[in-house]
């Protein structure tokens, strides 16, 4: 996939969106971020096409943009916050509180009590704590319980730090019971940008031992909630959705048959990341000895400035520079942001290839960039304000 001729570029966006881009960014200061709506919308209902039966609540932390909210909502979705900062917002966006869950298991009894003022009465767990404050702040509330995952085989795992083991679950949902909240089901993410699909398999499985045997128990568990972790396409290859959605669908009668519980699905990245692109700049080439065989190309983004994401090169963004006279010649580039902090590199292992006349001030363009970046940006990082984004 590497390198990004003109051609390769046109796998990732069409050549008459990608025409679009050019025309309302030529006027633009970058850096910046474009997202289109329309491509959420698709993505969106495709994902309802291939899991008729999965409830979608969009993982609102991908991208809180007010236009991605709103076009959401309208189209039917339901969200997932992980904060009472992002439930004022969808509230001042006209999202009702009962179209919300409240799916972080870290959070202050006062705001789970100021989203239960404002209509959510659905709420994830993974611990005692939470769940007393839950019962005493929420009381009657519907509850998921986290079960622990691996997340191996993502590019950006979520493990260890929510969940928690299946034999701490089972104690917590009798105890949930006991406080008077409704045990509504187990949830579990198997790790963002999740290229392994036997992930599932395996979480779903640990929910079919949960069922069981809490239903010998007396409780009837109603749901499943399989997060998020389907995937965008960067440059690392991935099977489509629908293989996911798939494989996913045949894991679930595997273990439940055709009774199926009820489905619920938090995507963030796989709705909103193929609808961005960051427009940048080249503010400097250097070269740091005559004998090295790297040059730095250092942009005006970084991982202050929306890719954080590339922390141990985790998410590799297919990234494409417009030279004025051709892209015959290629050469590798280490690449670098802006910052003055030495973290602030981007790829310096896995070595991009552009033409080799790339010019300072030329444009660059960062695609698959839509999710978790805006949202990531720093406020004031060597005066750099946070990532600008435009909606069309
Ligand atoms: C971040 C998050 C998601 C979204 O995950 P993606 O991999 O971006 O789809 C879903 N559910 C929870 C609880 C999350 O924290």
């Amino acid at each position: 996939m590497n390198p990004l001729s003109t051609e390769k570029i046109f796998d990732f966006v069409s050549k008459k969106n990608f025409e679009k881009i050019k025309a309302l960014a030529d006027d633009k200061q970058t850096p910046f971020l474009l997202i289109n709506l329309k491509k959420i919308a698709r993505k969106f209902d495709e994902l309802k096409k291939y899991l008729p039966l999965a409830k979608i609540y969009y993982a609102v932390k991908a991208n809180p943009n007010g236009d991605v909210i709103k076009l959401l909502a309208k189209k039917g979705s339901c969200f997932d916050i992980a904060s009472i900062g992002e439930m004022r917002q969808l509230l001042s966006l006209g999202v009702s509180g009962e179209r919300m869950s409240f799916g972080n298991t870290i959070k202050k009894a006062v705001d789970i009590a100021y989203a239960f003022e404002n209509g959510i009465t659905l709420f994830t767990t993974d611990s005692v704590n939470d769940l007393k404050n839950i019962a005493k702040n929420a009381p009657g509330s519907r509850i998921f319980f986290r079960i622990l995952t691996e997340g191996s085989g993502a590019d950006w795992p979520l493990s260890r730090k929510f969940g928690a083991h299946p034999d701490m679950i089972f104690r917590l949902i009798l105890k949930a019971k006991q406080l008077g909240l409704v045990p509504y089901g187990i949830s579990f993410h198997v790790g963002s940008q999740q290229r392994h699909i036997g992930q599932w398999d395996s979480a779903i499985s640990q929910c079919k031992y949960l069922f069981d045997t809490l239903k010998n128990e007396g409780i009837k568990l109603q749901a499943i909630n399989i997060g998020g972790g389907l995937p965008a396409r960067y440059l690392q290859p991935t099977q489509d959705i629908e293989v996911y959605t798939d494989e996913i669908m045949r894991f679930l009668e595997k273990y439940f048959g055709k009774k199926l519980p009820k489905i619920i699905i938090e995507p963030g990245r796989s709705l909103v990341a193929e609808s961005g692109v960051i427009v940048s700049e080249i503010v400097l080439i250097s070269e740091k000895s005559k004998s090295s065989q790297h040059k730095w190309v250092y942009l005006d983004v970084g991982k202050f400035s929306g890719l954080i994401e590339t922390m141990d090169e985790a998410i590799k963004y297919p990234i494409f520079v417009e030279t004025k006279k051709g892209h015959k010649d290629l050469r590798e580039f280490i690449l670098a942001g802006p910052t003055c902090d030495s973290v602030d590199i981007l790829y310096e292992d896995f070595k991009y290839q552009f033409p080799k006349n790339i010019k300072i001030g030329e444009r660059v363009y960062i695609l698959t960039t839509g999710a978790y970046t805006t949202s990531y940006s720093s406020i004031n990082f060597n005066g750099v304000p946070p990532l600008q984004e435009f909606t069309f």
